[in-house]
């Protein structure tokens, strides 16, 4: 049985599909990112999995349980970490832990037997007795992290684990999802707009674009079948001269034009720098700069979609300051799911 199956799953506020017909499942055991730029319906799709929204239309079920029809079970079987803090300053860690095992119904026994081994988990033994305000950036979201792991489930979702952490921390935070996944053998869902976050932690990674999975597959696949190398060249302006003449290399793979860019995929990149900079000064177009690197993820998503990421939050942060509806009721915070689980 896979831990998630997805099948033409469907959201829309008002005019806008926030997550558009997506189908696909995860493994059980897996570790699998979503990775796409703010605004893709990453976290749309989550809150719908683990049942904070209600899809318009299609369906999924987590560890066989339907994510409508099942809750209560959908509920216990899994655990979240949302993005926002949910963590409680004033309260020490093991308290924090204590609080939300309550809210799960947990007998004191067994909390007692659990915050031990949570706290062993994420690291946080030395610190237990510590007020979270006192904590570091990365203590604050190993104790998120140890929160959704209370209640031992099957599936846990980490929405944008890292975003506003330091470097060095999102490294060190890294090192703990790998480690739950390979030593407790957790099925872990992450969301992610980094790329490199991705390409180390995910063994699968669905990039997600305006609502729809655009690509399913290992980072090594996906990066793999751009083939060859990426040269990016930057031009100050799109020159059509230029796009007619490497229309006509047969070496050119394919070639994507951004603003003020071209990125190409060829093979053996670095023997074709010195013919491309000819081409150009042939049509007589100014190349500014250069760029020579092996595909990543962001070559992919650019390949895929024709736009870089950081395009699409450009253009999506329009829209979503014009068309956003606070009245919908985004829910961010973790609250709402304890206040719905407590109260059934
Ligand atoms: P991501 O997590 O990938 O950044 P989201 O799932 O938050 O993306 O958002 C996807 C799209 O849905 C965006 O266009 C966003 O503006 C829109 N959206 C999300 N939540 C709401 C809501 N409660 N009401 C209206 N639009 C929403
Ligand atoms: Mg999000």
């Amino acid at each position: 049985m896979d831990a998630i199956a997805i099948d033409g799953l469907t959201k829309e506020f008002g005019a806008v599909t926030a997550v558009d017909n997506l189908s696909f499942s995860v493994e059980q055991g897996e570790l699998f990112g979503l990775l796409g730029p703010n605004g893709a319906g990453k976290s749309t799709l989550i809150n719908m999995l683990v049942t904070l929204l209600q899809p318009s239309e299609g369906a999924a079920r987590i560890n066989g349980h339907d994510i409508t029809e099942e809750q209560g079970k959908v509920r216990d079987s899994l655990g979240i970490v949302f993005q926002e803090p949910a963590v409680d300053e004033e309260l020490t860690g093991a308290e924090n832990l204590a609080f939300h095992a309550r809210l799960y119904g947990k007998r004191k026994t067994e909390r007692d037997e659990r915050i031990p081994e949570v706290l062993e988990l994420v690291d946080l033994v030395d610190e237990a007795d510590m007020p979270v305000k006192n904590y570091s950036g990365g203590m604050q979201r190993r104790l998120e992290i140890g929160r959704g792991l209370m209640h031992e489930p099957e599936v846990l979702f980490l929405d944008e684990p890292t975003s506003g952490l330091d470097a060095r921390t999102r490294r060190d935070t890294w090192e703990y999802i790998q480690r739950l996944n390979e030593e407790v053998g957790m099925t872990i869902v992450i969301t992610t707009h980094f790329m490199d976050e991705a390409d180390f932690l995910c063994e699968r990674v669905a990039i997600m674009d305006q609502g729809t999975v655009v690509a399913v597959d290992s980072p090594e696949n996906l990066t793999a079948s751009l083939g060859g190398d990426i040269v990016t060249l930057s031009l100050g302006g799109t020159p059509k001269e230029l796009f007619d003449r490497l229309d006509d290399q047969p070496w050119v793979r394919e070639y994507t034009v951004t603003d003020t860019d071209v990125a190409i995929t060829l093979e053996n990149g670095d023997t074709r720098v010195a013919d491309l900079v000819r081409l150009a000064d042939e049509v007589g177009v100014v190349i500014t700069s250069v760029d020579l690197h092996t595909p990543s993820l962001e070559d992919v998503f650019l390949s895929l979609t024709g736009s870089t990421m950081a395009e699409r939050e450009a253009t999506t942060t329009d829209e979503e300051s014009s068309e956003r509806d606070p009245s919908n009721g985004e829910r961010t915070s973790d609250d709402h799911f304890e206040a719905a689980e407590v109260t059934e």
